[in-house]
């Protein structure tokens, strides 16, 4: 097992390539030549493993591909445009018309527009499950599943997903299991060791870790890697750019360093909010108050910056008045960055956006960053105050 630091800073790195040069360079170009017509023919299949076209493989991309692996502690990785081509093609590529596939609630919006509407368009039938007993989940299970979509915890109401249990009864009947791990990052949990057989990440998290990039990874056994490859990743076609690539390795060189400092600073900032007298809940898997405390303190090293809390305060004018008030925090969607952000759910109820409905209107979805925590704190409380005296 390669340590982490050598994951970052060396491996797949062959400086002796490119000048010596200590960051590798942007090979920024479409396509690649041969010497002969008889190496343009030896190669023209092996593009999994030989840059022939950037669609296909790219030098800078393989380097990236390499330290995901690596990270995630499987045989290969491949990089997409953005998370949603990852999953995409990883569901897409072990479905086909008339299998069955079980989703948990609540995924990521996209996934579960993929889920619920695209996959019904070529005969794929899915059910949903909140994913919490892993027995409930099982029952769902008949002659025609074929894949498990997974997102634990997902990424607003913080349910976990015990993954030894649903990975030890899909691998009974041959059922494909897939995560999406963008909230843990492989720092924090790694699928593969409890036997699920693909990982999937929004790279535009934490591993790009600077709010710059929109990417994505599928992580798994090269047979696996190879047949999405083969497939649905050179069809698809939502591959990242040279210059994207080398941006996401470059954030990907602090990611040990930015999820301690970031995690430090959550943990401050949720046990505040869990004693203040204003907050109902705070959703948090490393907390102790969380229905699943000891799954995430058995399957997760850590919860990295994202959580939930409900206020007390039900009335969407004053929830957007705390909100508004909020001075160190960003409102925006997305997360993973070194900027703290807030997300209100009530932006879920506006005009015409029927997604999430079933998430309460109190909720706030906060996001810290690599800020000062004592700041953060002091912004929050002062913020509550103003709510109050609206
Ligand atoms: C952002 C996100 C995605 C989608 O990733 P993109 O890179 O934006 O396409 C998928 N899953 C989770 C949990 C996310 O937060």
């Amino acid at each position: 097992m390669d340590d982490i630091s050598h994951i970052l800073n060396q491996l797949g790195e062959d400086r002796e390539h490119y000048y010596n040069a200590v960051s590798p360079p942007v090979i920024q170009t479409s396509n690649f030549c041969f010497p002969t017509v008889q190496a343009m023919r030896e190669n023209i299949n092996r593009e999994f493993d030989i840059p022939f076209y950037t669609r296909g493989n790219n030098p800078t991309v393989a380097i990236l591909r390499k330290k995901l692996a690596a990270l995630e502690g499987t045989e290969d990785a491949l990089v997409t445009s953005s998370g949603c081509a990852a999953i995409t093609a990883a569901v897409m590529s072990n479905l086909k018309a008339g299998d069955h596939a079980i989703c948990i609630k609540n995924p990521y919006s996209w996934t579960d527009t993929l889920f619920n509407t695209i996959l019904a368009k070529y005969g794929v039938r899915v059910s949903m499950t909140d994913g919490v007993n892993p027995m409930e989940l099982g029952s769902l299970i008949c002659e025609e599943t074929k894949l498990i979509y997974l997102e634990s915890p997902n990424s607003f109401t913080f349910e976990l997903q015990d993954l030894t249990s649903v990975a030890s009864f899909a691998k009974a009947k041959k059922i494909i299991t897939v995560i999406d791990n963008s909230y843990s990052t492989p720092l924090y949990q790694q699928p593969l060791s409890y036997g699920i057989d693909i990982v999937i990440h929004s790279a535009s998290k934490y591993l790009g870790g600077h709010s710059d990039l929109v990417a994505g990874v599928i992580c798994g056994k090269q047979e696996m890697i190879k047949k999405i490859f083969d497939a649905e990743f050179m069809t698809f076609g939502g591959i990242i750019s040279p210059h994207d690539a080398w941006l996401l390795m470059r954030g990907l060189r602090t990611l040990p360093v930015r999820m301690q400092k970031i995690s430090e600073n959550a943990a401050k900032v949720t046990s505040f909010l869990e004693q203040h007298p204003m907050i109902k809940k705070v959703l948090y898997p490393h907390l102790p108050s969380h229905p699943q405390y000891g799954l995430a303190k058995r399957q997760m090293k850590g919860s990295g910056g994202l959580f939930s809390f409900l206020l007390r305060e039900e009335s969407t004018e004053k929830i957007d008045v705390f909100c508004d008030s909020l001075q160190r925090f960003l409102l925006a969607c997305s997360w993973g960055g070194y900027e703290s952000l807030v997300f209100p759910a009530s932006v879920l109820y506006s005009s015409g956006n029927n997604n999430k409905k079933n998430i309460p209107v109190n909720l706030i979805r906060m996001y810290i960053g690599l800020e000062d925590a004592g700041l953060l704190i002091a912004d929050i409380s002062k913020a509550l105050e103003k709510m109050k005296n609206t």
